[in-house]
């Protein structure tokens, strides 16, 4: 049971209430930020001594993910822990489970971190969440590979474990490309999903306490480029509303299915219906914040991060509020060797950005991770763009997005 763990509290052994993060990414470091805020120490398990969470936390553990004595540190420090990406070893946290309270759970992460099971559980959650996973089919050994339906073709491979940012999947025409894409991937289990002619994409984040109440952000429009996150777009008009309630719905079904506690987002994608209306089909989930979900920072008056801290704490969650329309942009590692967007200028050396023209617009929050060096694809930070107004954030979204040599809102 997870007792509440009040903000800026002592322990019962005398020291100061201390939540525990695994993995030192942008994400645990956003966390990071969130709990210090409301007064809470920190300690961060990540073997990269430069990590961008492990930088700022009151304590940093620099050992592998399944390291025990790393994992007993974490243990004996923190009152809690929590995760920052799912392919931190199931086994590590369920080992912190035995003895600390640990959100979400390592059964939760072990589903999120396998598309078997995790379209498993979408398939087995449909009666209650309203949506299905894209037609696919398990391929993990020859036999799978060879019985794989046609009607899946033209599909995309993608490996069950370890994916993301478009890595590790691959596009299939037919069963020739099937069998050389399943090859190239060194035969390890993956799915094979049919390619669907997608009309948009979206994503939902919602956060679940312990004693199952459960709140949604408002839903995000995504526009991934190279199978990477560039746009989210949060503002009335971006979605269809009855849709966007839908996916809301949706979400915390497959949340409650999971006995979820913790931050959780899904993503779905939006294809036309059998009868053309606009219809949802369920991606993935990360059982964890999102990118997609952090123009809570700037545009909510909860963050999803704080969603996070409170869902691991025990303490109350109230409904978020969206108080301004919202495009968040990220910022990749190439915006670094193209400074001012000009691709035919393309430094060897990074340089920054021009952040001093970016941030004269109103409304712009500039977020950076402190990753210590740009290499292109590398998410180094994101802007969150906000306003009074749609007209007004997408005016200055099309300025910023200029300024930086990004492609437009349209484009
Ligand atoms: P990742 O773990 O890399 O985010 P996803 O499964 O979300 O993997 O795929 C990345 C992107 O690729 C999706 O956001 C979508 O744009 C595209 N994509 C993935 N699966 C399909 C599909 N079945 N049909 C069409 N596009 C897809
Ligand atoms: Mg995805």
């Amino acid at each position: 049971m997870m007792k509440t763990l009040l903000p800026g509290s002592m322990s019962g052994t005398g020291q100061q209430i201390t939540l525990g993060v695994m993995g030192g990414g942008q994400l645990g470091r956003m966390f990071v930020q969130a709990a210090q805020a409301m007064g809470y120490f920190t300690a961060v398990l990540d073997p990269d001594p430069v990590s961008p969470a492990g930088l700022i936390s009151h304590f940093h553990i620099q050992t592998p993910y399944d390291d025990e004595q790393g994992l007993a540190q974490l243990m004996q420090r923190c009152e809690a822990i929590t995760t920052e990406f799912e392919n931190v070893p199931a086994g590590a946290l369920f080992t912190l489970g035995a003895h600390r309270p640990v959100a979400p759970s390592s059964q939760c992460v072990a589903t999120a971190q396998d598309r078997v099971r995790e379209k498993a559980h979408f398939v087995r959650s449909a009666p209650t969440s309203g949506v299905q996973p894209a037609p696919y089919a398990a391929i993990e050994t020859p036999e799978l590979l060879a019985a794989a339906p046609a009607d899946l073709l033209p599909g995309i491979l993608k490996t069950s474990r370890m994916g993301y940012d478009g890595k590790g999947q691959i596009r299939v025409a037919d069963r020739a490309a099937l069998a050389a894409a399943w090859d190239q991937l060194g035969r390890v289990p993956c799915v094979l999903e049919k390619l669907l002619p997608l009309k948009a994409e979206c994503s939902v984040i919602v956060a679940r306490g312990a004693d199952g109440q459960c709140v949604s952000f408002p839903v995000q429009k995504n526009t991934h480029r190279d199978g990477i996150l560039a746009l989210t777009e949060v503002h009335e008009g971006a979605l269809d509303a009855a849709l966007a309630q839908r996916a809301q719905q949706a979400t915390m079904a497959i949340a409650h299915e999971l006995g979820y506690v913790g931050v959780l987002c899904v993503e779905f994608f939006i294809v036309d219906g059998p009868d053309g209306a606009p219809t949802l089909v369920v991606n993935e989930m990360a059982p964890r914040p999102h990118n997609s979900g952090h123009y809570t920072q700037d545009a909510c008056d909860l963050s999803q991060f704080e969603a996070q801290v409170r869902a691991l704490a025990g303490l109350p969650l109230p409904a978020p509020r969206q108080h301004s329309p919202a495009i968040m942009v990220n910022l990749l590692g190439d915006l670094w060797f193209e400074p001012n967007g000009v691709r035919a200028q393309r430094s060897e050396q990074p340089v920054s950005p021009p952040w001093a023209q970016v941030l004269a617009l109103p409304g712009t929050h500039l977020h950076l991770y402190g990753k210590l060096s740009a290499r292109h694809g590398r998410k180094m930070g994101h802007l969150n763009i906000t306003g009074t107004t749609v007209a007004e954030v997408r005016e200055t979204a099309a300025k910023v997005l200029a300024l930086l040599g990004l492609p437009g809102l349209d484009g």
